[in-house]
Order: C-alpha cells, then sequence, then structure tokens
C-alpha cells in the first residue's frame, strides 16, 4: 500500500497554483494577494485630533485655570487651516487636521465647552491626543505580504492605503460529484434501500472552509457513461473536481470504471484508515486535477483533510503540507490495524484526548461530535490509555 506521504507528494507534484489576475476589492474577500501591497502615503496622512476639544499651543495650558480666545472651527475633512497663535486656541473635532502652532489637543471635558472664549482647567503636555503623521504606516511600507490570505482586516487596510484594485490568486472553484445508485436527495423521501445524499453537502462546505469556492453538482448516478457526461459538463467551470464513491473494489463503480480507461487517473489503496481506495489525476483539456474520494462519509472526510485541503492550499500559491499535528494523552486505549495509518475521531480537550463512540467509517454522527483526529501510526495496533499521541485539531 502507498504511504500517505507519498500520496500528498504525487498530488502536489502535480497540482499548479492558479494563474494571478486583478479583482476589485469588492470581490478580493478569501482570495489570496499576489503581490506585495505598499502604502502610497503615509497614514495618518497628517497630523489630527485623537479627540474632540481645542487645538492649543500646550505652553498656555500650564496654569490652570486658564480662558483663552477661540479663534475657529476645525472639522473633519476641513483643508485650509489658520495657524495658531500664542493664546489662541481652536476648536477641533476628532480625525481634524491640527493647525499650525499647535501642539496638543485639550479634550473638551477638561473644559467649559465654550465657544468664543474657552476655560481650561487642567494642565496638557505636549502631543496630547494628537494622532502624528506616519504613526500607522509610513510612504513606501509594505502593509500586506504576498501569499496573505485577505480577510475583513486586510480588505480594511487595501482600502486605507487608497487600493481599488489588488493583484491576487482568485478563490478555485471546485465541483462535488456524489455516485451512489442509493444516494436520495436530502428533504425528499427514502425509498427501500436509499440513504440520503450528504457528502456533496459536506466536501463543498468542506472546500468552503479551506478557502474556495465549492459547488455541489448532481452526479447522483452508477452509470459510467452518465458520470462522464456530467463530469465533462462541469469541466467548464472547475479548477478541481472532488468525487465521492465509486472507487472501490466491487461492481457498480462508476468513477474508476469510467475514469481507469482515460490513463490519467490513478486508482490506489493508500495505507491509511478510514480511506484505502484514494484516486487522483488530471482530467479534461486544461488538465484539471481530480480528486476521486472514497464514498463512506467519514473516509471522504479523512481524505479531504489530507490530501484535498493541501491542495487547494497549494492552488492558492500558500504553503502545503499535511495538517499540522498537537500531542495530547489518550484517555482510552486505541486500536488501529496493522500497516495502516489510523485517523480515529476525538474529542480534544486541553491536553487530553477522548476517541469517540463510533469509529466505522460510516458512522457520520461520530464525527460530527469529535473536534479532532488522532494518529496511530502503521506499525502500532494498540496504544495504552494515558500514552502520548499525535492528534490534528479540526
Ligand atoms: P462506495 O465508495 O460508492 O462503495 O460507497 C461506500 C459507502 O458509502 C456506501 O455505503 C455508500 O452508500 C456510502 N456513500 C457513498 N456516497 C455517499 C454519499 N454521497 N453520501 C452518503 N453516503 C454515501
Ligand atoms: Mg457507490
Amino acid at each position: 500500500m502507498k504511504p500517505v506521504e507519498r500520496h500528498l507528494a504525487d498530488i502536489l507534484g502535480t497540482v499548479r497554483p492558479l494563474a494571478p489576475l486583478e479583482v476589485d476589492l469588492e470581490r478580493a474577500l478569501g482570495t489570496v494577494l499576489a503581490e506585495d501591497v505598499t502604502a502610497p502615503v503615509s497614514l495618518p496622512p497628517f497630523d489630527n485630533s485623537a479627540m474632540d476639544g481645542y487645538a492649543v499651543r500646550a505652553g498656555d495650558v500650564v496654569n490652570v485655570p486658564v480662558s483663552l480666545s477661540v479663534t475657529e472651527d476645525v472639522a473633519a475633512g476641513d483643508g485650509a487651516l489658520r495657524a495658531i497663535g500664542s493664546g489662541m486656541v481652536a476648536r477641533i473635532m476628532t480625525g481634524a487636521p491640527v493647525p499650525a502652532g499647535a501642539d496638543a489637543v485639550v479634550p473638551v471635558e477638561w473644559t467649559d465647552a465654550g465657544r468664543t472664549q474657552v476655560t481650561i482647567h487642567k494642565q496638557v503636555q505636549p502631543g496630547n491626543a494628537i494622532r502624528l503623521i506616519g504613526e500607522d504606516v509610513r510612504a513606501g511600507d509594505v502593509v500586506l505580504r504576498e501569499g496573505t490570505r485577505i480577510g475583513a482586516a486586510q480588505l480594511g487596510i487595501l482600502a486605507g492605503v487608497g487600493r481599488r484594485r489588488v493583484r491576487v490568486r482568485p478563490q478555485p472553484r471546485v465541483v462535488v460529484l456524489s455516485t451512489g445508485a442509493e444516494l436520495a436527495e436530502p428533504g425528499t423521501p427514502l425509498g427501500p434501500g436509499q440513504i440520503w445524499e450528504s457528502n456533496s453537502f459536506m466536501l463543498a462546505a468542506a472546500v468552503r472552509e479551506a478557502g474556495a469556492e465549492g459547488f455541489r453538482a448532481g452526479a447522483v448516478t452508477d452509470d459510467p457513461n452518465r458520470f462522464l457526461d456530467i463530469l465533462d459538463a462541469q469541466l467548464l467551470r472547475a479548477d478541481a473536481v472532488i468525487t465521492s464513491g465509486g472507487v472501490s473494489m466491487g461492481a457498480y463503480e462508476p468513477v474508476k470504471e469510467a475514469l481507469a480507461p482515460l490513463g490519467r487517473v490513478v486508482f490506489e489503496k493508500v495505507a491509511m484508515q478510514p480511506g484505502m481506495p484514494q484516486g487522483f489525476g488530471l482530467v479534461g483539456d486544461d488538465n484539471v486535477p481530480i480528486f476521486t474520494l472514497p464514498g463512506n462519509p467519514v473516509s471522504a472526510f479523512v481524505s479531504f483533510v489530507l490530501f484535498v485541503r493541501p491542495a487547494l492550499r497549494q492552488m492558492q500559491g500558500l504553503p502545503a503540507t499535511l495538517p499540522e499535528t498537537v500531542k495530547a494523552t489518550t484517555t482510552a486505549p486505541l486500536h488501529s490495524p496493522p500497516g495502516r495509518r489510523s485517523f480515529l475521531r476525538a474529542v480534544l480537550t486541553g491536553g487530553t484526548v477522548a476517541p469517540v463512540h463510533g469509529q466505522g467509517s460510516h458512522q457520520l454522527a461520530a464525527l460530527a461530535s469529535a473536534n479532532a483526529l488522532v494518529i496511530v501510526p502503521e506499525d502500532v495496533t494498540v496504544l495504552a490509555e494515558g500514552a502520548t499521541v499525535e492528534v490534528i485539531p479540526l
């Protein structure tokens, strides 16, 4: 059987980062920067008031209380300002430019709030309540590096440095196709021998959680020709395809029957549990990567975490590796088949990890109650309670 690392290495050796493109800021959320972003000007671009109050010369506000004359109002957005002379103040609002001559802002709370004459009853230090030019960013500074995923705060600073368009790697568009004649659409009644189709919802959601765009495409069939037709139609809008089911050893395995003869998708046994039957390759004229995951829901999920998620990261120009692990102490004995790496569903709390009840690869409820996968290595078949284990937090 093929080691987990080798399967991932084959995938990462094939999958290419998507080509960068320029997008409007409105479309940039969730994409990954493909350029370093620098500030064209300093931020703040000018000294401005951090509070509503009075712009003063601190030297005029030493012996308090003191009464000073108010020359003008300065609001946020005001441009040409008169300089503040000795014994004078300007009433100033938050965000308004500090007039020349002033070196401190006195908060309105320290005053009688006068409009033409103001009495200040507290001493002020030079620089008080003034936000200095360049205090956040200096002109020419890099504010975001290539390879940064754009979230809300990153969008904020992009706009904050005046960018309208930005060069990014887009979110991969990933089509999810489920196969299986036994599958009924959720929301419809179950016929004899049927189960509700869950993998396409789960995998499309996992794709979105991984920062890509996931689309469910109905391919609930066990007919290889029909599967190929649906795949062909979906390739138009796909940067990658995930299928579930139809890759095992039985009869009616449409994915394998349809793709194996084309010779560009390799079907293999990977030394893991759950998720042994795996397939990966390229399809269509555009060489779209395809991940053919096993149909058991827990197997499909674990396969996604180990193989598809890193590949989606690589497509976005991000570092791609097996999931990070933490160490924890198991609260119960663990069992694993020889020669295969187990990924047991578990609840991780602090430094301890408790396997959940129901480790079958069909036991989706158990998966949904877990928040971690405990790894039991290939050469280990049993671990005692209290053993230290590697854990993948989910
Ligand atoms: P297969 O890999 O097609 O042999 O399927 C393995 C098991 O997973 C079978 O019990 C299927 O009924 C189940 N299964 C396959 N696809 C799905 C799906 N999309 N949703 C829920 N269960 C599935
Ligand atoms: Mg099937």
